[in-house]
């Protein structure tokens, strides 16, 4: 709603002021020919500053026009409109009227009637002049009203004054209207009708009614002359106007971008603001959060600082108990010192006691023999016919039952004799006493106490050799290795006698000694030796071994291709016995129960050092599972499958006659003593003699058919027995 300054390019007699809003439009005062109208705004004739010439609200003239014509129209047109002068003077087909149709204006008419009065005319314009000062009045005051809100009264009080000074223009008196307005005639004389034929009285009326008009034109002039004056301070002022609206429009411009720019910092500002309040709050909830922090760290710290005191407290206590123990520790360093010293002296008394001990260990073994015969009776077994009584008879010894038995009885009928005689004679009765003798009913544990004496000598560097001789099914194998399902009470003499050497080495190590040991197991079938350890390709096999000696000069001997393997354990040892018992398995497929006719050799190699007193002892433990001892049945046919079964056994008897013959020149102290005639005597030849100590298990069944086999395996143990002690002795009847 801005105010609009419109510029009339028309004889640039003014501006006119142009309140669209307001539908205000002042229309410069036209000159001839010359009419306006501002689109847009309101009709003129209710806004226009009228020439004060034209009645009505038209100003166009036209010049071409007869004047005296144009008075009488005029006269005529004008008067219907003298009866309204308050309302609005025109319509809307009066106004769009041609100009050609239109009353000329005064000004011609005026040169030409001058003189003469018109009322019509006067009395229709005046009743003009209020309006046209009503409506600026009403209008510019608002507009003043409004200009002043911007311009300040400065302005507006110029506006006034240019309205104030329309004001008074009115200088002829206001008539009524709808009165005839004739003046009365010079001289008073009120002109009266004039009859047709006075034309002199008709002209010198009209001369008098020229005369008034022309005054009354003079009038209108002067007030012409003044309007127009006023038009162009108006017009001076409304361009003054324009000016300083144009000037206060730059202002408003300056001051609308001021405040725009003032709202955009405002709203900058305000955004500012809501940023700042939003830090702010965040900020007063990160206060917050700390002060809880810092109460929650308050009481930390609280309970820091008393646990602090606490600790300190028993740091001094500590201090105290640390230095009342270092006076301690003083003095037991002291007392371990003095204890060192004692214990090195006992240790060495101890090491002293025990070389004793080995000394008369040894001295013990060899009164009780360096070569020992135990006799053991296996028991019945299920399925078995039983025995007659007092086929095997067990007498106790001269301690009586307490003593462990040492003497056994077989008694046997002599069916020869008996068929001699024609009478059943009385059974023969031949008595054995030996080291010791198990009856059936003995376990594996009695058995393996009676030789833990000798595992402790293999330790103490002493060779043993353990035997196990008797006919095949009386319990080498048993004895030996085991029973079957590996059943912990039936465990044979190997895997305990593996079980306590490596318990006393463990004991031993306490003492200075450290062990290791090396075990090989072989078999020596037929006057050939097999590694019964042998893996892989050469599993089962039967790869040929030889014997031999370890390095030219040495006394050492080994079986080349045999495996020699590290033990430390009892399990190692168990996985050594099973794999020797599958490989027997293998080669018994190969050859109808060869195991029983062969021998098998468990041999471990013993060594013993004591570093800090550069001591060493070796010995090895050697235990042998004999082939069978039986003899052929001579009066069995010999087929030629027989034959070789037959050659079999005499290499068996060959070996273990050989090895009887070993044993007695070893015991007569001969000078040549028959190792190389069979190979398991040269192959055992370092474990036989001198200081090494020889134990021989005979093993017998306890059935009445094996009673022949028995009483020669009973001869040749007596033999061995009698031969190395010389007391025992085989009684005879
Ligand atoms: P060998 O090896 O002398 O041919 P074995 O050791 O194979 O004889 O024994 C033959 C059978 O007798 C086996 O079944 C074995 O378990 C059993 N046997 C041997 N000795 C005993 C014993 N002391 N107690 C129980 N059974 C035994
Ligand atoms: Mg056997």
């Amino acid at each position: 709603m801005g105010l609009q300054a419109h510029h009339h390019s028309h004889g640039g007699c003014g501006a006119g002021l142009v309140a669209a809003g307001a539908a205000r439009v002042l229309y410069p005062a036209s000159r001839a020919g010359e009419r306006t109208r501002v689109p847009g705004s309101l009709e003129p004739s209710s806004l226009s500053l009228h020439s004060p010439g034209a009645c009505g609200t038209e100003v166009d003239m036209d010049p071409q026009r007869s004047p005296l014509l144009e008075v009488k129209g005029n006269i005529e047109l004008k008067r219907p409109r003298i009866k309204a002068p308050s309302r609005l003077p025109l319509s809307g087909s009066r106004l769009k009227r041609r100009p050609d149709q239109m009353e000329d204006g005064l000004e011609p008419e005026k040169k030409r009637t001058r003189g003469l009065g018109a009322t019509t005319k006067i009395t229709t314009s005046h009743p003009r002049v209020p309006s046209l000062t009503t409506v600026p009045q009403t209008q510019g005051q608002t507009t003043a009203q409004k200009v002043s809100k911007k311009t300040g009264p400065r302005c507006s009080t110029a506006i006034a004054t240019g309205l104030k000074n329309q004001k008074p223009v009115p200088a002829v008196p206001v008539q009524k209207p709808g009165t005839s307005a004739v003046p009365p005639m010079a001289g008073g004389k009120k002109p009266s009708k004039r009859p047709a034929w006075d034309l002199k009285g008709q002209l010198c009326d009209l001369n008098a009614e020229l005369k008034r008009c022309r005054e009354r034109t003079q009038t209108l002039d002067q007030e012409n002359q003044q309007l127009q004056d006023q038009l162009r301070d108006a017009q001076q002022q409304a361009k003054a106007l324009g000016t300083e609206r144009r000037t206060l429009e730059g202002h408003l411009a300056k001051v609308q971008a001021q405040a725009e720019q003032s709202q955009q910092e405002l709203k900058n500002l305000r955004a500012c603001v809501l940023e700042l309040e939003e830090r702010l709050s965040t900020q007063e909830g990160l206060v917050q959060e700390l002060q809880k922090k810092q109460v929650e760290l308050q009481e930390e710290r609280r309970g820091l600082t008393s646990q602090l005191e606490e600790k300190e407290r028993r740091l001094q206590t500590s201090e105290v108990a640390l230095s009342s123990s270092r006076a301690e520790v003083a003095s037991l360093w002291q007392e371990t010192a003095a204890q060192a010293a004692l214990l090195a002296e006992r240790e060495e008394r101890l090491h002293g006691l025990e070389m004793e001990r080995r000394r008369l260990h040894n001295q013990l073994q060899e009164l009780k023999g360096n070569i020992r015969v135990f006799c053991r009776v296996r028991p019945v077994l299920p399925g078995e016919p039983t025995p007659p009584p007092g086929l095997l008879l067990f007498p106790s010894g001269p301690g009586g039952p307490s003593d462990p038995p040492t003497r056994l009885s077989l008694s046997r009928s002599d069916e020869r004799r008996g068929t001699l005689s024609g009478a059943l004679a009385p059974p023969t009765r031949h008595d054995f006493s030996f080291d010791r003798v198990f009856p059936p009913g003995s376990g594996q544990d009695e058995v393996f106490e009676e030789i833990a004496m000798l595992v402790q000598s293999a330790l103490d560097g002493y060779p043993v050799c353990i035997f196990a001789y008797g006919q095949t099914g009386s319990g080498k194998t048993f004895t030996m290795e085991g029973g079957p399902g590996g059943d912990p009470q039936l465990e044979g003499l190997i895997p305990r006698a593996l079980r306590h050497l490596f318990s006393v080495a463990q004991e031993l190590s306490g003492q200075g000694w450290t062990y290791s040991f090396v075990a090989s197991y072989v078999e020596i079938y037929n006057e050939t030796v097999r590694d019964l350890l042998a893996t892989g390709t050469r599993k089962g096999q039967g790869g040929e071994c030889e014997i031999r000696r370890a390095g030219p000069g040495s006394e050492e001997l080994t079986v080349t291709n045999a495996r020699y393997v590290p033990v430390s354990c009892e399990k190692e040892v168990e996985a050594l016995l099973h794999l020797a018992r599958q490989n027997r398995a293998v080669a018994r497929t190969a050859q109808n129960e060869r195991s029983s006719r062969s021998h098998s050799v468990f041999q471990l190699q013993i060594s013993g050092e004591h570093s800090s007193r550069g001591l060493q002892c070796g010995a090895s433990l050697s235990l042998v599972d004999l082939a069978g001892s039986e003899r052929l049945d001579p009066g069995l046919a010999l087929g030629p499958g027989e034959r070789e079964r037959l050659r079999e056994t005499q290499a068996i008897n060959s070996s273990l006659s050989t090895l009887g013959l070993v044993i007695m020149a070893l015991s007569n102290k001969e000078s040549h003593v028959p190792y190389r005639n069979s190979k398991l005597t040269y192959l055992l030849q370092n474990s036989l003699g001198g200081s090494a100590k020889m134990l021989m298990f005979v093993n017998i069944s306890p059935l009445e058919e094996n009673v022949s086999e028995s009483l020669n395996s009973l001869r040749f143990a007596s033999k061995v027995n009698q031969c190395v002690i010389g007391t025992a002795q085989a009684n005879r009847k």
